[in-house]
């Protein structure tokens, strides 16, 4: 049964086009129109039948009950102004940025006090970019996180509600979580682990004494996982980092200290300190495994799903 009669995608990549194929699969949205700034993203949307392709965001949101923005962060407020002349009464507009304090302070003076704005972010991804990276079961057992704004309207209640029942058709969990919260959860298990694998690929890269083509060969231990990860879109995370500096900084800070700690014990042998840590964190991977949120299978049980 559809939850929203007509939603309004602005972004058409990976997460825009995987929300389109999952409201068409599921039935979530009676209509679904997309809008990308990129007439090349636009054309190939609408080669793979994504939805309706509008021409301009205006006419895109025009008539939606929920507006989505699914591109970076940093491109969120000028698609609000734009389109806020356009939205209709009552319309749902949410995001799926991850950074969300930084996106609910932009984009709260833009939004016309007519709609109800939910800022929102789905735990699902790949390092994959376009629309036809997009599939309709990237939310599927995924946590979506929505930190609705300190508005004590009932009927924003409502929205809420509303675009819960979204998200849960899609095949999400839904959680709701203060946007400061959010952001320094999302620093730890996602914003300082693409940071150092950033920063591990182009350190592996810049090595003078190993040639690139030797990592390239050899790279089937760790550094393998680190390069997927390092594969993720350069725009988006620039605009991660520039949006959720404070908490990714206090959190960098703590993960230096505690690097220091490992390299000092790695000079003095102190195997003891070594085991402990590594035992810890294997302990961790259990957990997050016994948690739904990863497969023991082997490579990640990738080749299982194809990806
Ligand atoms: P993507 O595959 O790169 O797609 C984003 C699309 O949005 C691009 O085609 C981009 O065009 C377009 N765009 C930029 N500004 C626009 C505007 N004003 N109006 C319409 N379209 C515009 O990115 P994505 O991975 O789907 O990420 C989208 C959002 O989801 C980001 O905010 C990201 O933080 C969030 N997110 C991503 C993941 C993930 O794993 N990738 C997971 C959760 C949340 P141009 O190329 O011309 O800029």
């Amino acid at each position: 049964m559809s939850v929203f009669e007509r939603i309004a995608i602005l972004g058409a990549g990976l997460i825009g086009a995987s929300i389109a194929r999952a409201a068409r699969e599921t039935g979530a949205a009676k209509a679904i129109v997309l809008f990308d700034r990129d007439p090349g993203v636009r054309e190939r949307a609408g080669a793979i039948a994504l939805g309706e392709i509008a021409g301009d965001a205006q006419s895109a949101v025009a008539g939606a009950d929920l507006v989505v923005l699914a591109m970076p962060v940093g491109a969120m407020a000028e698609a609000m102004a734009e389109i806020a002349p356009a939205l209709a009464h009552g319309a749902v507009v949410t995001d799926v940025g991850s950074v969300k304090r930084a996106v609910a302070e932009t984009l709260a003076p833009l939004a016309p006090p007519n709609v109800f704005l939910i800022p929102g972010h789905p735990i699902a991804g790949t390092e994959h970019s376009g629309p036809e990276a997009g599939f309709a079961s990237l939310f599927k057992g995924r946590w979506h996180i929505l930190t609705p704004l300190a508005d004590a309207r009932p009927e924003y209640a409502a929205a809420v509600q509303k675009l819960a029942a979204f998200w849960r058709a899609l095949g999400a969990d839904v959680e709701e979580m203060a946007p400061q919260r959010h952001d320094v959860v999302l620093a730890v298990t996602s914003h300082l682990p693409h940071l150092i694998a950033f920063n591990i690929v182009a350190m592996a890269e810049d090595l003078e004494n190993v040639t690139e083509s030797e990592v390239v060969k050899y790279s089937a231990s760790g550094f393998r996982d680190f390069t997927r990860i390092a594969a993720s879109d350069p725009t988006m995370w620039r605009d991660v980092f520039l949006n959720n500096r404070d908490a990714v900084l206090e959190v960098l800070g703590r993960f230096s200290e505690d690097l220091a700690a490992l390299q000092r014990a790695i000079r003095w042998g102190e195997g003891d300190t070594l085991y402990d840590l590594f035992d810890r964190a294997r302990r961790m991977r259990r957990e997050v495994i016994d948690a739904g949120q990863d497969t023991a299978a082997p490579n990640w049980g990738r080749d299982e799903k194809g990806q």
